[in-house]
């Protein structure tokens, strides 16, 4: 039986014992530009960004992934509008990241591709902040599980 995504999240007890943003260094795993995800989660980032890369020619343009508690905390500060509250993000459990160069946008050619080809690789872009979702974020794509 398949084993709906969002399983792959930590929950308010936890994942493995640790809280939202307090994962430690051990179970996290680097990716490019020295951004850092849930290893597991970082592996398949490496396969859908190889893919990227071979179809556009372009590296996947990456601005945000794991997110530390304090971090979490200070982008609130910063940005109240678009942070989820702390403890709450998916960031927090190193299996969402936030992307540019053109996925960042509705309908273009790199978010139409990403729609069409980063599932494969257990990564999708979440029901709310799908167009006319409820919080609408075309950068914000989330690990779920490997088909
Ligand atoms: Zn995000």
């Amino acid at each position: 039986m398949a084993t709906p995504y969002w399983s792959a999240f930590g929950t308010s007890d936890g994942w493995q014992g640790y809280g939202n943003g307090k994962m430690p260094a051990s179970k996290l795993c680097r990716i490019a530009g020295g951004h850092k995800l849930r290893c597991d989660a970082a592996a398949q980032y490496g396969k859908l960004a190889d893919a990227y890369e071979a179809h556009f020619r372009q590296k996947l343009c990456i601005t945000d992934s794991y997110r530390s508690y304090r971090a979490q905390i200070d982008l609130l500060r910063r940005k109240p509008d678009l942070a989820a509250f702390p403890g709450t993000s998916n960031h927090g459990w190193g299996v969402a990241v936030d992307l540019c160069d053109g996925i960042n946008d509705f309908g273009t050619p790199q978010h139409e591709w990403m729609l069409a080809n980063a599932p494969a690789h257990g990564w999708i872009n979440p029901d709310w902040a799908r167009e006319g979702g409820s919080r609408q974020e075309p950068w914000h794509w989330e690990f779920a599980q490997v088909p």
